[in-house]
């Protein structure tokens, strides 16, 4: 596949950053539930978190394609990028709906890592994937906003400044449309932490950072609303798309990772007196693995090319979601078979990629979701929710 030099070159400086944070960096902080600040913070330094940041606000000014690559080489790198994907695809809302003002406001100081904007607050205990029912509320308030509710699964929101934040601002009954009423809010949690937002860690199967957020009466000023009011839920689909690529493209990543960490293994491992690689019966789930892999991969970059062109790539970037997820997830369960017991040791790592793997079928959106979207969608059958 022909890259263009500029993309190979990102993909040989990420290389070269991910080297320094080896398996060990990550065990520890798997170990601990810690947040892995050393490398979030060299990945912003090197201006990779600043991809998608116009010039003239301090950042590159990249194209997706040039995202996707750095997050696919992060995680075939053996690193987790989930620490700091949300800062590439929150960016879209904000490069898209953001006022000028806005833009100015923030994005220099999160190109030059002064601001961390890292929380997405979409999802809701109650509502589930079924985001329109969302029960958090901003209501006007002269020049302010009060927000009442609450948010689940708001990853790394203890490690961010801001958060994009969707909520009701119309009550679902008095739109014309159950699309409209919800708007999009850039907070800076910096001013509400303890007086209106409460945030609490969830412990989970991996090193993910994930939280709940309660809003209690906070106040935000009336200018963090993005866009005009009532419209949040078109922006947020918009920007789902990018989503969704930049996922893909970390599955992909990770696909390389569980490929290249069962193949080295296979050729050395060696038990009744030849390499385990030697057996068909381990050879082929990796060839079939690898076959997966680059299907899906194909499906990433065609996906990031209609989107840098300007296409509308919903079709196209579900899919690739959905291939990407299921690559992974297939590579991810091969590399353990492949290393036997010591898949399941630490020290391999192959047990912590397996558990971060696992996310991707799951979220930002699952699998049935997306199968539901073809069908709909692109297929013409009828809705089925
Ligand atoms: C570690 C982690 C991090 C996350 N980070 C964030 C974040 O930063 N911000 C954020 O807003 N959200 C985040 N999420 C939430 C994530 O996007 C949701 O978990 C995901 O969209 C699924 O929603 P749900 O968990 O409510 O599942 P549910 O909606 O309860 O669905 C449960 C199951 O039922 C299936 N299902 C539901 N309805 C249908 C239907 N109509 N047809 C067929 N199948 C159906 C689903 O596919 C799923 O398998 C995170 C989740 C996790 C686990």
């Amino acid at each position: 596949m022909g890259e263009s030099g500029d993309i190979l070159e990102i993909r040989r400086a990420v290389r070269a950053l991910c080297a320094d944070f080896p398996g060990e960096y990550w065990r520890i902080r798997d170990r601990d539930r810690t947040y892995p600040s050393e490398f979030v913070d060299a990945l912003t330094r090197a201006g990779f978190l600043a991809a998608l940041i116009p010039e003239i606000y301090g950042g590159s000014g990249l194209k997706l394609d040039a995202a996707a690559a750095i997050m696919e080489e992060i995680q075939a790198s053996g690193c987790n990028g989930a620490s700091a994907h949300a800062q590439m695809y929150i960016m879209n809302t904000l490069l898209r709906y953001g006022s000028e003002e806005q833009k100015r406001a923030y994005l220099p100081g999160i190109a030059s890592g002064e601001l961390r904007l890292q929380a997405f607050g979409v999802s809701e205990p109650a509502s589930g994937t079924d985001t329109l029912s969302l029960r958090t509320v901003a209501v006007r308030d002269g020049d302010a906003y009060i927000v009442n509710g609450q948010k689940i699964w708001t990853s790394r929101a203890e490690h961010s400044d801001l958060m994009l934040l969707l909520a009701r601002t119309t009550p679902r009954e008095e739109t014309a449309s159950k699309t409209e009423g919800l708007s999009i809010f850039l907070v800076d949690m910096r001013e509400f932490t303890g007086s209106g937002l409460t945030i609490k860690p969830i412990r989970t199967m991996m090193n993910h950072s994930t939280c709940e957020v309660f809003f209690d009466d906070m106040r935000i000023p009336a200018s963090s609303l993005i866009g005009e009011e009532g419209k949040g839920f078109r922006y947020i689909l918009s920007g789902m798309n990018a989503e969704r690529i930049l996922i893909a493209a970390e599955c992909i990543g990770d696909a390389k990772w569980f490929i290249g960490k069962a193949t080295d293994y296979a050729k050395e491992r060696t038990v009744f007196a030849r390499p385990i690689g030697q057996n068909q019966g381990v050879q082929f789930p990796i060839a079939r693995c690898y076959a997966q892999m680059r299907a899906a991969e194909l499906m990433v970059h065609h996906a990031a090319q209609v989107y840098d062109e300007g296409g509308n790539p919903g079709a196209e970037a579900n899919m690739a979601k959905l291939l990407a997820s299921e690559a992974s997830w297939a590579a991810a369960d091969m590399c353990v078979q492949t290393h036997g017991g010591f898949g399941f040791a630490e020290e391999y790592d192959v047990e912590r990629k397996f558990r971060e793997a696992r996310l991707y079928t799951v979220a930002p959106i699952s699998t049935n979701l997306i199968l539901s979207y073809l069908a709909e969608h692109v297929l013409g059958l009828p809705r089925s929710y």
